[in-house]
């Protein structure tokens, strides 16, 4: 019964695996298909395909062109050279599961503002027109999604010939290996690190540079960028700003420390997020709402407070964790589980868990803040078509399942003390609910 029980849900991994492998590159185009020529109504595109089929799947799909090769190669290349450098403070991640401690050199921020300032210099100065960006953006997507594939299958080589550290290993499938990857810490070099390229300086960078080019495009279309625009894209760029002002604590989330890189994480930064997660300002492009000085003024206060209070819990368990639980925690010593674990090489070390401040009201709070402010960011939209929310909804899925995936890896490490913890926070996400 406990073999049949088994086998079900390895196939279930399989085939939720596969299908996600094989779904994501049509969505990703359908998406951008529907926001930019069938008014964002997934009605028109549904429409369409009934009655055109997989012929008319064919007639949409915008291959990769050489100005869509040559803007992701720019802009790919130019933030592989500032992530290697510009000066940044030594950065020591988390211990890894084999002990190792990955090094990193700290530069985002100044990545981040090179790259804005040079980006409005290039449109300021008539160099380079980012609405072109935006006129070949089907054709960039069917690139992406082509080189990023590419790209995954050279992880996959290399985490089989060439690991950067012991943090590597096959799993013995190679479905598993290409999804979930092999190494936690690729590097081409000694310096530059796979991850933070793709995840931080191509993903997240790639999403405020699309950002801007949709005011950029819409100025161009209607000769102003409405409130609306304006609202969506402060609050993308203050999530992105605060994003690169705690890069290096990204480094020691789930995302860096524990996920491997394969097609999960490394597809996912390098297509999903200039697409599905910049897809709101993509609608608004020619959606353009005017929402009155009073309404866009309360949705902007209520996103960057909510952005903020995502901020807040990261920092709270960063500095709880960095000065070992001797900070203030909403003015009061912290309450804390010395929770103990073994490495995967047999040594037991210590680690503290915050049980009050954020993290006293629920096990993944931060969660809230940040679902709430995608919300925000979407809602100057209005509500005529339900595809802008697709990436609310697709967040909320997303945050639910790494909550439940972080419970089961910290209770695995951590045993009786995540217990512990569980018993005094009990609940997972929204406090009184789940
Ligand atoms: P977290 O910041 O939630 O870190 C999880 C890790 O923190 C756990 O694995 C555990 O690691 C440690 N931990 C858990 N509970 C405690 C505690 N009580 N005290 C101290 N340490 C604890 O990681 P995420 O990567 O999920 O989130 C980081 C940020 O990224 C958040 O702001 C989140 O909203 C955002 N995010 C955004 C996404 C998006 O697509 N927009 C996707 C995912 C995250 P250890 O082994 O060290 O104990």
């Amino acid at each position: 019964m406990a073999e049949t029980k088994t086998v079900h849900s390895a196939l279930v991994t399989y085939t939720s695996m596969i299908s996600l492998l094989t779904l994501c590159p049509p969505f990703v185009i359908l998406l951008w298909y529907t926001m930019v020529h069938a008014d964002g109504s997934v009605l028109k595109t549904y429409e369409y395909l009934k009655q055109n089929g997989l012929e008319g799947l064919k007639n949409i799909w915008p291959m990769p062109t050489p100005t869509a090769w040559k803007i992701i190669a720019c802009f790919g290349a130019f933030e592989a050279f500032l992530q290697l450098v510009l000066p940044g403070k030594r950065f020591e991640g988390p211990v890894s599961p084999n002990g190792n401690v990955p090094i990193y050199k700290a530069n985002g921020l100044q990545a981040y503002a090179v790259t804005l300032i040079t980006y409005l210099s290039l449109w300021w100065f008539g160099i380079f027109n980012p609405a072109i960006v935006y006129d070949h953006l089907g054709e960039i997507y069917s690139a992406l999604v082509v080189g990023s594939f590419v790209f995954c299958i050279f992880l996959y080589i290399k985490g089989h010939l060439a690991p950067s550290s012991s943090d590597s290993g096959s799993s013995g499938n190679v479905i598993i290996d290409f999804y979930w990857g092999m190494e936690l810490y690729p590097r081409i070099g000694k310096h530059f690190d796979i991850k933070v390229f793709t995840n931080c300086r191509f993903g997240m960078m790639s999403w405020a540079v699309l950002a801007v080019t949709y005011c950029i495009k819409q100025y161009e279309l209607y000769g102003k960028v409405s409130d609306s625009m304006l609202v969506n894209t402060a609050l993308m760029l203050v999530y992105i700003t605060k994003f690169f002002l705690w890069e290096s604590g990204y480094w020691c989330t789930m995302d860096i420390a524990h996920d491997r890189a394969g097609f999960y994480i490394c597809w996912g930064c390098l297509v999903w997020v200039p697409s599905i997660y910049t897809s709101p300002g993509m609608y608004l492009v020619n959606h353009p709402v005017n929402l009155g000085t009073q309404l866009a003024l309360s949705i902007l206060i209520a996103g960057l407070l909510c952005i903020y209070i995502n901020y807040d819990c990261d920092r709270q368990r960063q500095e709880f964790r960095r000065t070992n639980g001797k900070c203030t925690i909403w003015g009061k010593a912290p309450s804390k589980i010395v929770a103990q674990y073994r490495t995967t090489k047999g040594e037991t070390k210590n680690s503290l868990l915050l049980t009050s401040g954020w993290w006293g009201l629920s096990r993944h709070f931060h969660y809230v803040p940040e679902i709430l402010a995608a919300f925000f960011w979407t809602v100057p939209a209005l509500f005529n078509h339900f595809l802008p929310y697709f990436y609310v909804v697709f967040l909320t899925i997303l945050l639910f399942d790494r909550a439940k995936r972080d419970d089961d890896r910290c209770s695995s490490k951590y045993g009786k003390y995540w217990k512990m913890y569980c018993d005094k926070v009990p609940y997972r996400i929204i406090p009184g609910i789940y």
